[in-house]
């Protein structure tokens, strides 16, 4: 052969053919090979590969979203007398899981705000089997400071688990922190287009092979197509997140100037509270933030249906910029005293910062704000 494809085959196939008996014995025996497209898939591993290059570690595994990736990995990792720690400001489908059905299973967990790292050390102090965290935090953007909860946690033998997705492998380096399981929804800023559902975790070799049995038997591995796409996705990542950080911080420089703005909410703002921490942590700022008009419900609602450019939609990290009122969606479940706690009122609003020409989205919030008066 003089030539090879330049980018890997899309192999859309759910199983493989052998020439021998004794190699499928192999394969089945030695996981040396493919066998079934649930166990391994080329086109996935290729995706997989890249992945674990970009975050540092020996493996990376894909999955049908972030939830699978999620849920996979905790019960891989946990027992029937395990008990988790986590950090309460986390993907609502997540906090879900943690709170409401690891226990019906038997499973013990703790949750506790992000903010309360006293609290934190205490209920790490009694004891846990993971200790499971997520920054920067949704949607208020808060900057959880990772050192002292992670080197608590390993003295008492956890594993620590991160999910990264807001700040994507460009902003923030979970290696470096000793994060056990690295944790990603590749249907936002990974896949980054809007078009594909898909997850991963990192790990090193030491967990590997317990979350890979258990994604074979739970089932939520990822299709090939979507993986090809996450691939495609992975290869202007860092070029999509560069233009993202660089607009976010404008836009959040921009609302902060505007009177109808109470708050911003944007770790890149030398007036937020946790910029010091950010900039030790992470790399770049992220292509989210947020901000609290001075108005109503029906007011913010009026606001978000006067944009044009920025779409009215949930999700994030792709290359269309997205606006969402939390309280309507992503955070609906919750009760107003939670609510109140974690900082979402009826007047936020929550972007995702796309690649479009910054100004266009500036000169659109502009008009919102307008109609508003
Ligand atoms: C979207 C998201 C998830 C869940 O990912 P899906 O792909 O929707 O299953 C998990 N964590 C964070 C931080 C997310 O934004």
């Amino acid at each position: 052969m003089k030539s090879v494809p330049l980018i890997p085959p899309v192999c859309l196939t759910a199983t493989y053919k052998f020439a021998k008996s004794d190699d499928l014995i192999d394969v089945v025996q030695n996981h040396s090979g493919h066998i079934y497209s649930r166990w391994d898939n080329p086109t996935v591993q290729a995706v997989e590969k890249a992945l674990a290059q970009l975050e540092d570690y020996a493996h990376a595994l894909a999955f049908g979203s972030g939830m699978a990736a999620i849920t996979t990995a905790i019960l891989a990792l946990l027992d029937k007398d395990s008990r988790i720690v986590f950090q309460r400001e986390i993907y609502g489908g997540t906090h879900e899981f943690l709170h409401d059905y690891l226990p019906r299973l038997g499973v013990s967990t703790s949750g506790v705000n992000y903010y309360n790292a006293e609290g934190f050390l205490a209920e790490i102090e009694k004891g846990l089997t993971i200790l499971y965290l997520e920054t920067p935090t949704n949607p208020t953007l808060r900057v959880v400071d990772l050192e002292p909860l992670i080197e608590a946690a390993h003295k008492k033998g956890a594993i620590v688990m991160l999910d990264s997705t807001f700040a994507s492998p460009v902003n923030q380096h979970p290696k470096d922190y000793g994060v056990d399981v690295v944790i990603h929804s590749a249907t936002k800023y990974l896949g980054g287009h809007h078009d594909i559902t898909g997850g991963f975790i990192c790990c090193e070799e030491s967990h590997f092979n317990t979350i890979w049995r258990y994604r074979k038997i739970l089932g939520g591995v990822m299709d090939p197509l979507t993986a090809f796409l996450a691939l495609r996705g992975l290869q202007t990542l860092s070029l999509r997140v560069q233009r993202q950080n660089e607009s976010a911080i404008k836009i959040a420089q921009y609302l902060e100037k505007q009177k109808n703005v109470k708050a911003v909410y944007y770790p890149g703002l030398e007036s937020n509270p946790d910029h010091a921490i950010a900039r030790r942590q992470m790399k770049g700022y992220g292509g989210m933030l947020s901000f609290d008009l001075d108005a109503d419900f029906e007011t913010t609602k009026t606001f978000m249906d006067s944009l044009k450019f920025i779409k009215l939609a949930s999700s994030l990290g792709g290359v269309t910029s997205l606006a969402t009122q939390p309280i309507t969606n992503t955070h609906v479940g919750l009760s107003p005293e939670s609510r109140a706690k974690a900082g979402i009122s009826e007047s936020l609003v929550r972007i995702s910062v796309g690649v479009e020409d910054v100004d266009l989205l500036i000169q659109d919030l502009e008009q919102a704000f307008n109609v508003i008066g």
